[in-house]
């Protein structure tokens, strides 16, 4: 099954024993979550993945009730609301007398695509107020709608806009301690499925190899994709003129808002020792020795502002509401969050003012090669 950051994100909302859990296990034909009567039963959302036909693989989210009267309320409505952030769709369970017209109201403000699930029959009034699409509690036919909201979303390509069919690419993929045990990083493998999807030929070495396949296959390259953390290595062995950039400065564009990030970066030529930057990551690993984000990216950073600079750390889904007191965030390549929820973490950090830049493009700046690079 593909990553998760990949698969489209639908989720599935409504007031407490509206019937949220029943769809979720009838979408997903296992009772994956606990379906009862008392209020309250789905606490945290609940993610399960599975292939839709004509859409491919999908994300279905059980989420806590709207508005249960419990006292775990308002924990879990943050919970559910963070829910929202992540969605390529909303799936809005609705009973006659059990329905968050503004929380409807909300979804749109947030620009969501809505699809509404009647459970039980509504009343010619109720049925009146409705100005989404309306289906019955039919499982073929919700996943038929959702392949027809859902399948003609155009994806942006990893490589869209650098490369064109038939260029030839090299990829330069450092194998060292921080390399995972038998397999490439995702950024990795990604971009060689982009570069067979766009018909491109790819080439991939070592960075102790690249001198030797510069000499024998320099002259008919392309672009160079390179591991941001040996960026200057990378770009003072190549020849004149020949565009280079970065797995990670590919997922920027991918994922993130890539203008948001360069004016980021930029930030740090206005910032000194009193600078106060925040680094978060969207996934929790064990950090290692010369860990991107834990050690070499702060290492970069005092080096240019001072020791004195604060800087904070935040894992996965603990990113604070309030950034307000920050100069400056950094954002990891979020290969585990999908494009919906690094959009609205891009969005939540600059409503507050706040500057937002990511791993590679912060590299890139650091090592004073911004200027230099594609993105
Ligand atoms: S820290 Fe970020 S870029 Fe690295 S693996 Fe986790 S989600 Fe992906």
């Amino acid at each position: 099954m593909e990553n998760r950051g990949n698969q489209k994100h639908i989720g599935i909302f409504g007031q407490s024993n509206v019937g949220k859990s029943t769809l979720f296990n009838l979408l997903l034909d296992q009772d994956y979550s606990i379906v009862s009567q008392e209020c309250g039963t789905t606490t945290d959302p609940v993610y399960k993945a599975m292939e839709v036909p004509g859409l491919g693989p999908c994300l279905f989210i059980d989420t806590a009730g709207l508005f249960d009267q419990t006292n775990l309320e308002k924990d879990r409505m943050k919970r559910s609301l963070k829910v929202i952030e992540e969605c390529d769709l909303c799936l809005v369970v609705v009973q006659e007398g059990m329905i968050s017209w503004d929380f409807i109201e909300d979804l749109h403000r947030k620009k969501k695509k809505i699809l509404l699930v009647q459970n039980g029959p509504l009343s010619k009034e109720t049925k009146a107020k409705i100005k989404e699409d309306l289906l019955p509690f039919n499982k073929d036919l919700i996943l038929k709608k959702l392949a027809d909201e859902l399948g003609d979303v155009k994806e942006v390509g990893l490589l869209d806009g650098l490369v064109k069919k038939g260029d030839r690419l090299l990829l330069v993929m450092p194998q060292d301690i921080q390399a995972p045990k038998g397999r490439l990083i995702l950024p990795q493998v990604m971009t060689l499925r982009a570069c067979l999807d766009m018909g491109c030929l790819a080439l991939c070495c070592k960075p102790e190899n690249l001198d030797q396949i510069l000499k024998d296959d320099g002259k008919d390259l392309d672009l160079v994709i390179t591991d941001s953390q040996i960026f200057k290595e990378v770009k003072k062995a190549l020849p004149q003129g020949l565009p280079l950039t970065s797995f990670s400065v590919l997922m920027a564009r991918y994922k993130g808002d890539i203008k948001s990030y360069v004016a980021g970066a930029h930030k740090l030529d206005q910032l000194d020792e009193n600078a106060k930057i925040l680094i978060s990551e969207a996934c929790t690993h064990a950090p290692m020795e010369e860990d991107i984000g834990r050690v070499k990216i702060p290492r970069l950073l005092r080096k240019k502002l001072g020791q004195k600079i604060k800087i904070d750390f935040v894992r996965g889904l603990d990113f604070p509401d309030n950034v307000k007191d920050y100069d400056l965030v950094i954002s990891c390549g979020s290969c585990m969050f999908n494009r919906q929820r690094t959009l609205a973490r891009i969005d939540q950090v600059k409503a507050q003012g706040v500057a937002i830049s990511n791993y590679g493009i912060i590299i890139a700046k650091l090592k004073r090669i911004l200027e230099e690079i594609r993105y």
